[in-house]
């Protein structure tokens, strides 16, 4: 009999969750206004908020913790880390930052100004607020099919090239950099192929154009290449994400995703010109060069951490469990956006709580039954994030209205996913009974699903 996969490491420490009852659930909602970024965290069983940040770090990490240079200037540490990223991605330029948003500030502070068009695939909400703040376009050219959540096609992130031409030929002097998310975050953790990086590549050289990628997931990017794309089975991750990373002039970094430690970031690049330009604004934004944000024993951790997730059998452990709890929800029948994701699972609230009427937040709902049901704390990526129009102030339900499951790195085991599957089952064989979402009482103007007040919409 052919083995069962597991996880190529194993536990030595250990952190106790608690679980609560439903009445203390209840009033613990009300306090928070029916917003779980508002609740506690021990109010919480599991947690799948978010992936950022919440990685478990390797007994290798902690130990080079200890082993961090705290210089202020040319630490130890950052050479460790400067020569790792190069080794992974080929850019010899490197500046920590204390996370991806900041890395997003430093390089556009240089290279955003007003009136430009910075065309993508799905910004991540902190790039497009860092495009817009400056008074530019941020142009989404995802393809279509990322829009229906049913089709199971492999690479559901690319960037469509059509798309991508036309602003290139209509707004190509304003356009001072192509972006590419890596996974495509926004639309469900979806990859990108590499024939679609090298699409992007083509018409980045025909305009005479640069591209960044965000790379905050682009060790799973770099999984789904081998095994989704044809020619890349034999390769090893490192060997993809160089040759990924060979088709873009500079990246941003979460270090809190793929790096696997809980805060950091940077910036990363093969232009001199860019890293002089990012300079000026590291140094008053961020601190010195040589740590920008960071502290020496996290530029250590993350070294270690970069390193370890660029290995197949980590990516495999994380995705893998990913695909678990996604087959759990197709044997239970629960609409998710197929085919799942590297760090979450998108649940498609329109197609669960079809009763709920969308002015009543389907997405924001589901997220509070959850919670209501087993005390896991999933987030609304849906109606409620995108915000209003900034025009005519109506909120804005053209998108897709999910609850992102997002799955910490190495932090949970396959037997929380089958808690987490047991609960979306028991609400979604009442979901007929659901037939009222909530309402708004209170809202901020930009990005209010942080700290919006929320009650009831039949109270
Ligand atoms: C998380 C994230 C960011 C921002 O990074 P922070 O570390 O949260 O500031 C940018 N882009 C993508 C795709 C992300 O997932």
């Amino acid at each position: 009999m052919e083995l069962p996969y597991a996880e190529p490491w194993k536990i030595k420490m250990v952190e106790p969750i608690r679980t609560s009852t439903r009445q203390e659930r209840e009033a613990w909602l009300k306090e928070a206004h029916y917003n779980v970024f508002q609740l506690r965290a021990d109010q919480v069983y599991i947690d799948l908020l978010t992936d950022s940040g919440t990685g478990a770090m390797s007994d290798r990490q902690w130990a080079a913790l200890m082993m961090g240079d705290e210089s202020y200037a040319g630490a130890r540490s950052f050479y460790e880390l400067k020569d790792t990223i190069t080794r992974i991605t080929g850019f010899d330029y490197v500046i920590p930052t204390h996370q991806g948003r900041a890395a997003e500030n430093v390089l556009f502070s240089h290279l955003v100004h007003e009136g430009d068009w910075v065309p993508g695939n799905s910004h991540f909400d902190t790039t497009k607020g860092h495009i817009e703040s400056r008074k530019a376009v941020a142009a989404d050219c995802t393809v279509d099919e990322a829009r229906n959540t049913q089709l199971e096609v492999p690479f559901k992130g690319n960037v469509d090239p059509a798309k991508l031409e036309k602003v290139l030929r209509e707004h190509g002097d304003k356009v001072p950099f192509i972006i590419v998310t890596i996974t495509n975050n926004t639309a469900g953790g979806q990859p990108v192929s590499m024939a679609n990086l090298k699409e992007v590549r083509a018409l980045a050289d025909k305009y005479g154009k640069r591209v960044i990628f965000d790379s905050a997931r682009f060790a799973e990017n770099a999984y789904f290449i081998k095994t989704r794309e044809e020619g890349y089975s034999d390769k090893s991750i490192k060997e993809i994400t160089l040759e990924m990373f060979a088709l873009a002039d500079g990246m941003t970094m979460s270090a809190k995703k793929d790096g696997i430690v809980n805060m950091g970031g940077f910036i990363a690049t093969r232009w001199e010109d860019w890293y002089e330009g990012a300079k000026r604004f590291a140094i008053p934004f961020e601190g010195y060069l040589t740590y920008g944000g960071m502290n020496g024993r996290d530029m250590a951790a993350l070294a270690v951490g970069l390193d370890e997730n660029t290995e197949f059998a980590n990516l495999h452990a994380r995705i893998h469990q990913v695909e678990f709890l996604a087959s759990l929800l197709d044997e239970y029948g629960i609409p998710y956006q197929r085919p799942a994701g590297g760090h979450a699972i998108f649940v498609d609230a329109l197609k669960v709580l079809t009763h709920v009427p969308k002015e009543e937040f389907p997405a924001q709902t589901l997220t509070v039954e959850l919670y209501r049901e087993a005390g896991i704390r999933g987030c609304e990526i849906g109606y409620i994030l995108a915000d209003r129009d900034p025009v005519t102030r109506e909120n804005r339900f053209g998108g897709n209205d999910f609850v992102r499951l997002a799955i910490p790195r190495r932090v949970y085991t396959d037997n929380h996913m089958r808690v987490i599957a047991a609960a979306l089952k028991n609400v979604y064989d009442r979901r007929e009974s659901i037939t009222r979402g909530v309402k708004i009482t209170w809202e901020a103007e930009l990005m209010r699903h942080f700290t919006v007040q929320l009650a009831p919409a039949d109270e």
